[in-house]
Order: C-alpha cells, then sequence, then structure tokens
C-alpha cells in the first residue's frame, strides 16, 4: 500500500491542477459551477486515500470560499436556486469530510490498537526466549552437574579399591584435582600447621572461604594471591583427626557450598576406605601373626614349610627347621605368676627374632614352643643359629617382683630334604632331637 502512496509534492500538486482545471472551467463556463462541488468531493477522497492531512483543510477552506462568494461575482445572472444549490453542495462537502476524517481516524485507532498488539506480542515471544535461554542454561548445568555427579561416584568407587593408605591419598588428591581443574590442592597430614588448619580442627567442620579479600574470619594477608578462593577439610582416621585436604584458586567464588559437600563427601570416604585397608590388614596380620610374641603362628610356619620345601627341590639348596622349647617353664609359671611367663615369652620371642636373619622365619609353634626355618643352610649353619639364639637367651636377666631369674631353652635341629623329604617327618625329626636335649640335660642344642 505505502509504495502505492503518491510523494508529498505529488500530493500537493496534483489536487492544485485540478483546482486550477476546475476553477478554469469555471471561469470560462460559470453557468457549470456546480460542477465544482462534486469534482472537490472526489478529491477529499483522493487526499483521504493518499492520507494527506493539511492540504485538506486548506482545500476544504478555498472550496468554501469559492462556493460562497464565487458564485455571486462571476455569475451576476445566478438564479436563487443555484445560490442554494452551492451552499447545500458545501454543506455536502463538510459532511463527507467529517465522515472521511471519522472513518480515518477510526482506521488510525484500530492501526495503533494492532501496532500496540503486535509490540506487546513482540515482548512475550522476547521474554519466552529469555526464558527458554534462561531453560537452556539451567539444562546444560543440570547436565553438567549430572556428569560431575557421576564422575565423583566412578572416582569414588575407585578410591574403595585401592590397596594402600597412599593408594587412597594420591586418588582423593587426583579426584579433587579432577573435580576442580586449575585449583591448588593439598593433602597435609600430622597436626594443624596454619591458622586454617586450627579454624577446621577446633571446629571440627570444612572451611569454605569464598573470598578471601572480604572475609573477616582471618587476618589480612593470610592468605596469598592465588587463594582468593579457599577450603581446607578434615580428615579423620578411626575418629581421629589426621590431617587436612585444601584447595585453593586465585580467583572468588570458585568453591560454592555444593562442591565443599562433594568435597567432605570424597574426605570421609578415603577415610572409611583407609580403615577397610587398615583393618583388613590387622585381621590378616592377627591370622599369620602370634599377639604375644609378635612371631609368625603355627599355620603361617606349616605354609612357610611348604613353599621352602618346593623352593629349595627346585633350587637344589638345602634347609634347616629348629624347634625349641623354653626349659622348666612350668615351674617358672608357678614360681613368678603367669603374667611373668607371658612377659618371659615375648622376651623369648625378641630374642630369636633378633638371633635370626632377614630371610629366615621364626614361628610360635605352641604354649612354649617355637619352631625356625632358616633358608639355604645346612644343619651345621642352623645349629649355630640356634646355638647363639641359646646363649643370647641364657645371657639375659628378667627380674620379677624384685627377684631375679634366667630362662634357658632347648634346641633339635634336622636339615631338608638330607634327613626327611616330607614336612611332617622334617619336624617330628627335629622334635626328637629336641626331645633328646631335654634329656641330655636341657639348655642345649642336639643335630645328630
Ligand atoms: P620342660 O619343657 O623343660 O620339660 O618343662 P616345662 O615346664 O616347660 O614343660 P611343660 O610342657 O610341661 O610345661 C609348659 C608350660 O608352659 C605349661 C604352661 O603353663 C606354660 N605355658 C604354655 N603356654 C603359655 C603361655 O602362653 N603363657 C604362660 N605364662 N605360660 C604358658
Ligand atoms: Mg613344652
Ligand atoms: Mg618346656
Amino acid at each position: 500500500m505505502n509504495k502505492l502512496r503518491p510523494n508529498a509534492a505529488a500530493k500537493v500538486a496534483g489536487p492544485a491542477a485540478i483546482l486550477g482545471a476546475l476553477g478554469w472551467s469555471f471561469w470560462l463556463w460559470p453557468a457549470h459551477f456546480l460542477w465544482v462541488y462534486p469534482a472537490s468531493g472526489a478529491l477529499f477522497l483522493w487526499f483521504s486515500w493518499s492520507g494527506e492531512k493539511e492540504v485538506k483543510y486548506i482545500f476544504l477552506f478555498l472550496v468554501t470560499v469559492a462556493g460562497l462568494i464565487l458564485p455571486g461575482v462571476l455569475n451576476p445572472a445566478e438564479t436563487p436556486y443555484q445560490m442554494i444549490g452551492a451552499v447545500a453542495e458545501v454543506v455536502c462537502l463538510w459532511l463527507l469530510f467529517f465522515a472521511l476524517s471519522h472513518f480515518e481516524n477510526s482506521r488510525k485507532s484500530s492501526r495503533e490498537a494492532l501496532a500496540a498488539e503486535e509490540a506487546a506480542a513482540e515482548e512475550r515471544i522476547k521474554n519466552l526466549e529469555d526464558e527458554l535461554a534462561r531453560y537452556r542454561m539451567h539444562l546444560d548445568s543440570t547436565l553438567a552437574r549430572i556428569r560431575d555427579k557421576g564422575a565423583l561416584s566412578a572416582a569414588i568407587q575407585d578410591m574403595g579399591l585401592a590397596s594402600s593408605p597412599d593408594e587412597v591419598k594420591a586418588r582423593l588428591e587426583a579426584l579433587l584435582k579432577n573435580y576442580f581443574p586449575g585449583a591448588a590442592v593439598e593433602l597435609r597430614s600430622g597436626a594443624p600447621r596454619d591458622f586454617a588448619d586450627k579454624w577446621v580442627a577446633e571446629r571440627k567442620i570444612p572451611l569454605l572461604v569464598r573470598n578471601s579479600e572480604t572475609d573477616s574470619r582471618f587476618p589480612r594477608g593470610f592468605f596469598g594471591e592465588g587463594e582468593r578462593s579457599f577450603m581446607t577439610l578434615p580428615l579423620h582416621l578411626f575418629g581421629r583427626l589426621v590431617g587436612f585436604v585444601r584447595a585453593a584458586a586465585p580467583e572468588p567464588d570458585r568453591f560454592r557450598a555444593e562442591d565443599l559437600r562433594g568435597a567432605e563427601l570424597a574426605c570421609t570416604l578415603a577415610g572409611v576406605s583407609m580403615e577397610n585397608i587398615y583393618l583388613f590388614e590387622k585381621v590378616n596380620e592377627l591370622a599369620i601373626k602370634d599377639a604375644l610374641t609378635g612371631l609368625y603362628t603355627h599355620r603361617a610356619f606349616q605354609a612357610r614349610l611348604e613353599e621352602e620345601m618346593l623352593r629349595s627341590a627346585r633350587a637344589r639348596v638345602p634347609f634347616s627347621v629348629v624347634m625349641a622349647d623354653i626349659d622348666h617353664f612350668k615351674s617358672y609359671n608357678d614360681t613368678f605368676g603367669h603374667q611373668a611367663g607371658d612377659a618371659v615369652l615375648t622376651a623369648v620371642g625378641e630374642v630369636i627374632s633378633a638371633g635370626i636373619r632377614d630371610i629366615d622365619f621364626a614361628a610360635r609353634y605352641g604354649g612354649e614352643e617355637f619352631a625356625l626355618v632358616i633358608t639355604g643352610a645346612g644343619k651345621a649353619q642352623a645349629a649355630a643359629a640356634a646355638e647363639k639364639i641359646r646363649l643370647a637367651l641364657e645371657a639375659r636377666s628378667f627380674t620379677f617382683a624384685g627377684k631375679p631369674s634366667r630362662v634357658t631353652a632347648s634346641f633339635g635341629v634336622a636339615e631338608f630334604p638330607a634327613e626327611s623329604p616330607a614336612a611332617g617327618q622334617l619336624v617330628r625329626a627335629a622334635d626328637e632331637r629336641l626331645y633328646r636335649a631335654k634329656q641330655g640335660g636341657r639348655n642345649r642344642v642336639v643335630s645328630e
């Protein structure tokens, strides 16, 4: 529509030319002047269609003046009917003018209402688009969080599979570094070392500093350049505080309360994983180690004996078994009490451990009997080792209830495979010699 509308010059020039032509024809044929008005009406329609406003008023004024004055001036022979006709046509022109104005105004206001509606709809679309963008962002961050949680739970499971406390610590550190890329992560064991560690140790809760420059809890200058965001978490083992996990980043608000909870969960699980490892090791140790003497158990001795026989047969190198028994231990117990007897057993365990090499093996065979595996040694060498232990024990003095006392032991030695190719037989052979040592007066080593 706009394209069809004439430009401003045409809008003025067109009606002026038509008005001029009408005036000119009216001048030539004054008797036909009544045609001027319908023609002017047609011009109003043209103005209305073309959207013209100001020229229309001037034109109405001119036509009104012309209708009322010119007929009398130019046409002296005018009849009263013609005069009435001219006035009637001017009135009709005014009516047409107002009808058109009214129509234009209502069209304009409906156009404005439409435009307002369009603007409101555009505003609504913009709001919806903003909302959609916000939802997308929320969705992205939720998905990222789900991915984070997935990675966290996988890493936590991974931590549970670690086989040593150091491995748990390494995995915890790797997990936190992965979870907070670019942040500095540090694991500290032992007592609190600075103000932040002490803060955590005293309150028994983790510490979150969102912006160290505005945090009033800590002295000015406590945090370094790269520590605008800061976290410290306690590490517990069997309910005891054993260390701290610290994370720092140079920008503020890097760690949220949610991050602190995630890190706390990881630290708790690291503690539980370490406790599990310690307990597992303890149970295993209890099964193979004797609590009183610190030596291996009877069961561990049997297993070691089997292993040693296989190794010895393969390498064609002999080894020896030594059986030992404390002399007159019953009377020792009776004289000094069972507790004193226990202390002697512990001391004998120490003497035996000190008397053998790292590659040898010592077990508490039962009660006050001990069994040793002397690796890669014939019975002469094993008897020498037993003799060394015997002398060390004999030299040691014990004092119970103010009374000094001494303890001795007897030893029997047998060699594999020369004297016995089977485990049971080998132990029996050593046991028989031990019996003979007892028979022979105790406190001696018998290997023949
Ligand atoms: P010997 O071997 O010289 O023939 O005399 P013994 O008195 O040592 O012989 P016996 O085998 O009869 O006695 C062993 C004693 O060791 C009996 C028991 O009271 C004591 N005994 C065994 N196990 C323990 C223990 O774990 N603690 C204490 N205190 N005594 C123990
Ligand atoms: Mg005995
Ligand atoms: Mg004995």
